[in-house]
């Protein structure tokens, strides 16, 4: 392989990609053409998966003979917003400083698909013995929502990969399970009251506070009772991150709600938290709510939920991730990727993908040059596995 030559069209790519405001709210569709024209013009034919209201795409292509199986290379498109963040640089111009390349999203996960669209020639170049297929989704920061359509057609009139890598920043490391991620609104309903007199009504924030209360015991409780050291921490949590409520000091409140996030063990049973903080809210809180406003009570709905991530034993792609790297063992994480999709969808999965997490999100994201240098390395080694 000419390493120089492809890390430099890795760049050019990385750079274009980046160019693009894919932040999950805004359309990706500029992209995805992008990288439709981009696969044309090397003579390889791609599916575009629209989302509902058309503002968004994922996309799915096939190199090589597309009769069965092959090996997905899943990345999604979408990004993070930068508001906020104090960026040394713009972070829709790829900068390189240092041997970094910084811009919004080139860790999470633009690096990695700028490594699989410079490696097309080289998949091209040889007689595959089985099909790569590359996946590219959209709004996978907001629930993983955006794969989804497309893995319904899988097995249907777009191939089901034998196994997927899902490139996101592991530093190159073997990923095989994630936890699993619940996001719930709860609201109270009180009753609105003159402050003066706050016994004439329900104070929604302090019943709140009391049902926030109890979701910190809960966790407290699952702490001590769960023990997973795979993860760190070894047990699942439960976390509020957004409260809202009440109009203005001398009014009691009539409403609030809050929204909490709990972040299961693959094994653990994601609805307990949900159920416990219910069975709270009907005995302790309720009742005593209803004695003064009937209509008074408590509601929570889940929002949205990314299953955890396991691979199966003696799994194709953790097998090929660990040959393609040279690893001799797993990892895990604490975070969320489409992988638990995928594998739900009967492919199986591992994530591997170049850049460090501790730089996804934050201001001054950046890819170093050498995570690129090892994915594009595993690529090559990848397609030499492939070889007919
Ligand atoms: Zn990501």
């Amino acid at each position: 392989m000419a390493e120089s030559a492809t890390i430099k069209a890795t760049k050019d790519l990385l750079a274009k990609l980046v160019g693009f405001d894919t932040t999950s709210a805004m359309s990706n569709l500029d992209l995805i053409a992008f990288v439709q024209n981009y696969l044309d013009s090397r003579g390889v034919a791609s599916t575009l998966v629209p989302s509902e209201d058309g503002q968004k795409a994922s996309l799915y292509a096939t190199i090589g003979d597309g009769k069965s199986g092959g090996i997905g290379l899943s990345g999604h498109s979408d990004c993070v917003p930068v508001e906020g963040q104090n960026w040394t640089s713009d972070p829709f111009t790829l900068t390189e400083r240092d041997g970094k390349l910084y811009g919004r999203g080139t860790c999470d996960m633009k690096g990695f698909i700028a490594c699989v669209l410079a490696s097309v020639p080289l998949f091209k170049a040889q007689k595959l013995k089985e099909p790569v297929h590359i996946i590219v989704s959209y709004d996978e920061e907001v629930g993983c929502a955006g794969v989804r359509p497309l893995l319904e057609r899988l097995g249907r009139d777009l191939l089901r990969p034998r196994a997927v890598i899902v490139g996101e920043p592991t530093s190159m490391g073997v990923i095989d399970a994630h936890k699993r991620i619940d996001v719930y609104r709860t609201t109270v309903t009180g009753k609105e009251a003159h402050s003066s007199l706050p016994a004439l009504g329900v104070n929604a924030i302090s019943c709140a506070a009391e049902l926030i209360g109890e979701l910190d015991r809960i966790a407290e409780r699952i702490a001590m009772t769960e023990n997973d050291q795979r993860f760190e921490p070894p047990y699942s949590t439960v976390s509020v991150g957004v409260i809202d409520g009440g109009t203005a000091p001398n009014i009691v409140p009539k409403t609030c709600t809050f929204r909490w996030q709990v972040r299961s063990l693959p094994s653990a049973p994601a609805d307990e938290p949900p159920r416990a903080l219910s069975a709270f809210a009907e005995t302790a809180l309720v009742p005593k709510m209803r004695k003064v406003a009937k209509d008074a009570g408590v509601e929570t709905e889940g929002q949205t939920s990314v299953p955890a991530f396991t691979a199966a034993a003696q799994s194709d792609a953790v097998a090929l991730a660990m040959a393609l790297t040279g690893a001799n063992r797993t990892r895990t994480v604490s975070y969320a990727t489409e992988a638990g999709l995928f594998e739900q969808a009967g492919c199986p999965a591992v994530i591997c993908g170049p850049g460090d997490i501790a730089q996804a999100h934050a201001a001054d994201e950046f890819v170093s040059i050498a995570q690129l240098e090892g994915c594009l390395k595993f690529l090559d080694d990848l397609t030499g596995r492939l070889r007919a």
